[in-house]
């Protein structure tokens, strides 16, 4: 995946990203990282085209995200977001087959793979399928929000800060459990967060954004600590 030259304009003037470029090379997690209001979820926003850049573009593959048909879309790219963002009223198991069944696979197919979507993040599906997102810990839903993500095997995971609701002593676990899995599944990942801890802990590469959208470094943890 390719950002290039890529550029936000909110239509009240504010310039949110400024000429962003950024190669993510296949099955790489690269994290963005800056300050609050630096442009972050903007970027992955724009990835998912829940917004359009006002200039530059950006590549899946070798095809610009504005010729992709938004259905198709919606199942190469994954999205998981802060506080998860799962449907309140649906059950863990409705959750996890939102995207599955809205690119119309079976019945049966959905079920499979939404019970080993659950085994994959540590939920066991006889358990937790059936409860409702209120009727589980932070961390549980968090957990969710990932099967959720992973569930039509999406070439692009999108995460915007997937750690950050859940106490330091759970996050920790989350992340490494989340780095087994990467391991396994080897999704092309861009990681949104403002814990540079949590930056060299998972990034492959890391890119520093500063105050008003501008990219300052991007380069493996490694270089990004010795700079
Ligand atoms: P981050 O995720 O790094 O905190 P955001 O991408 O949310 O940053 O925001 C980047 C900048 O764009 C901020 O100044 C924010 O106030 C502004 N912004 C975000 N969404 C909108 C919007 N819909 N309209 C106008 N400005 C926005
Ligand atoms: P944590 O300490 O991991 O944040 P909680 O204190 O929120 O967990 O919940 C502890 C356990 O109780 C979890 O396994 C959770 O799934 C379960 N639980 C929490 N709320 C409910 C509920 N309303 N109904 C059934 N089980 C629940």
């Amino acid at each position: 995946m390719a950002l290039e030259g890529v550029r936000k304009r909110y239509p009240d003037g504010t310039e949110a990203v400024r000429e962003l470029s950024l190669d993510v090379k296949a099955g790489e997690l690269v994290v963005l990282i800056g300050p609050s209001g630096c442009g972050k979820s903007t970027v992955l926003r724009m990835i998912n085209r829940m917004i359009e850049p006002t200039g530059g573009r950006i590549l899946l593959g070798d095809e610009d995200v504005t010729r992709v048909d938004p259905v198709r879309l919606r199942r190469r790219i994954g999205y998981v977001i802060q506080n998860v963002g799962l449907f309140p009223h649906q059950t863990v198991r409705a959750n996890v087959a939102t995207v599955p069944r809205l690119v119309g696979w079976s019945r049966d197919r959905v079920r499979g793979r939404v019970d080993e979507l659950l085994e994959l993040v540590g939920l066991d599906p006889g358990t937790f399928a059936g409860r409702y997102p209120h009727e589980l810990s932070g961390g549980q839903r968090q957990r969710v929000g990932v099967a959720r993500a992973l569930a039509a095997d999406p070439v692009v995971l999108l995460m915007d800060e997937p750690f950050s609701a859940v106490d330091p002593i759970v996050r920790t676990r989350l992340q490494e459990e989340f780095l087994r899995l990467q391991a396994e599944v080897r999704k092309t990942i861009v990681l949104v967060t403002h814990d540079l801890d949590e930056a060299v802990r998972l990034g492959d590469r890391i890119a520093v954004l500063s105050e008003g959208g501008h990219l300052e470094q991007y380069d493996t943890p490694a270089a990004v600590l010795g700079a």
